[in-house]
């Protein structure tokens, strides 16, 4: 059976095999996944793009109701004769979730809700001096205590989602190396758990987060292939294949940072030689431009565009060489993947209109004319925030998966941590 055709339907009838209570779940589903993703929207627009009949969407959006997920009210402004329609919104309070993004240089918490709705954020710089997991799970309970207590009394907590910079076991959050943190075998899974007192936390790497944030609501948002690169102190790669996000047997695929581009390059900090993150990276960047080391992060980026704004040619030329490095490796992920779309995220979407030539350059170097034609390639639309929001789309897909199962479970009290139940091949396509 075709779960993608099963959850858009064509008329809420029963189909042979499926329980009338699974595919209630997936219409259910269904509908307030397009909610969720698209906004307030009508019945009869609900009806369009779900195929499932008036009454069915009638029904289904009583039971998000009643749960607390939707409420129905006037449309927010109206014009032309005729008595409004209402339309069904979700209630971002029906399910919230802590996202928190562990990199490099810093640690970001945002409170996010049913809607994608931002209810607070927080950011906290630190100095790159590689803190241990205990001192950043303890700065990550700092930043959040006021966030959650600043919630809704009403408020349902759906769970934490953690991005984090490294290879993040998907079944229980489990860090088995983070090169650029200086991390290896770390239960920060476990350690997450115990300190900040939240039952679900779900955790992946951040370029697997942001590849699912840009696929949610960002840049990726009409297209089922899409690859995500971006620039940090190293590069994240995220890759969504039909939908799904590809993460290999453990969670650790898409590690293309660490695929050997140059077998004459610099040694990279994972322990080889010629990474694609040590020619096209942060270092490989300031070197390049010929910027002292210690230059990094957010004071790298204001040098470099300082200079670049004033043609200085050292750094134009430095950018178009990052560029192409970086454009060969993408050559590379297309033809490997054949995405539709490759997002290019973090520090590169910054320096964007200086690395695109040279990105183009590379790309048509290494990659081969078909699937060249067909994959376009676009700087990201939800900046810094990527992660953010698709650790957040994370946790949330398991409660769109089944809305009602989360109700019975955090009001029963057993919200217990159902990490592994939870399929990320449920989040139901956007269309
Ligand atoms: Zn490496």
């Amino acid at each position: 059976m075709n779960v993608s055709n099963w959850i858009s339907g064509n008329g809420g009838d029963n189909r042979r095999g499926v329980s009338t209570e699974e595919l209630r779940r997936h219409n259910l589903a269904a509908v307030l996944d397009r909610l969720h993703v698209s906004g307030p929207l009508s019945r009869s627009e609900l009806t369009e793009r779900t195929g499932l009949n008036r009454s069915t969407i009638g029904d289904l959006i009583g039971e998000l109701e009643e749960v607390g997920m939707v409420e129905e009210g006037p449309a927010p402004s109206t014009s032309g004769p005729g008595r409004p329609s209402p339309v069904a919104r979700v209630r971002p309070e029906g399910a919230v979730v802590l996202a928190v993004e562990v990199t490099v240089d810093s640690i970001g918490v945002k409170t996010i809700g049913l809607g994608g709705h931002v209810y607070n954020e927080q950011r906290l710089v630190r100095p790159r001096a590689r803190f241990s997991p205990k001192e950043t799970i303890e700065d990550i309970a700092k930043l959040s205590e006021p966030l959650l207590a600043a919630l809704p009394d009403d408020h349902a907590m759906a769970g934490a989602g953690l991005a984090v910079a490294g290879l993040v076991r998907r079944s229980d959050g489990f860090v088995d190396l983070a090169p650029n943190l200086g991390w290896r075998n770390t239960p920060l899974g476990d350690m997450a758990r115990a300190e900040l007192g939240i039952d679900l936390i779900m955790m992946a790497n951040e370029a697997d987060m942001g590849a699912l944030g840009e696929y949610r609501r960002g840049a990726g948002s009409r297209v089922g292939h899409l690859i995500y690169v971006a620039g940090e102190v190293g590069i994240g790669t995220g890759i969504i294949q039909n939908g799904v996000p590809m993460l290999g047997s453990a969670g650790y695929a898409g590690e293309a940072g660490h695929t050997m581009i140059n077998p004459a390059g610099l040694p990279c900090r994972c322990g080889s030689i010629g990474c694609w993150e040590t020619e096209a990276g942060e270092e490989a960047l300031a070197s390049k431009a010929g910027i002292p080391d210690g230059t990094h992060g957010q004071a790298l980026l204001t040098v470099l565009i300082d200079r670049a704004e004033q043609s200085d040619s050292v750094t134009l030329e430095a950018l178009g060489e990052i560029g192409r490095w970086l454009g060969l490796g993408v050559g590379n992920l297309i033809n490997t993947f054949n995405p539709e779309l490759v997002v290019i995220g973090g520090f590169y979407s910054d320096l964007y209109e200086y690395v695109e030539e040279g990105l183009r350059r590379g790309v048509m170097e290494s990659s081969l004319e078909a699937p060249l034609g067909m994959a376009e390639i676009r700087r990201c639309e939800l900046g810094v925030d990527a992660p953010l929001i698709g650790a957040a789309e994370l946790v949330l897909s398991g409660v769109i998966a089944d809305p009602a199962g989360f109700v019975a479970r955090t009001n029963g009290g057993v919200a217990q941590s159902v990490q592994a139940g939870i399929d990320p091949d449920a989040t139901p396509a956007v269309d």
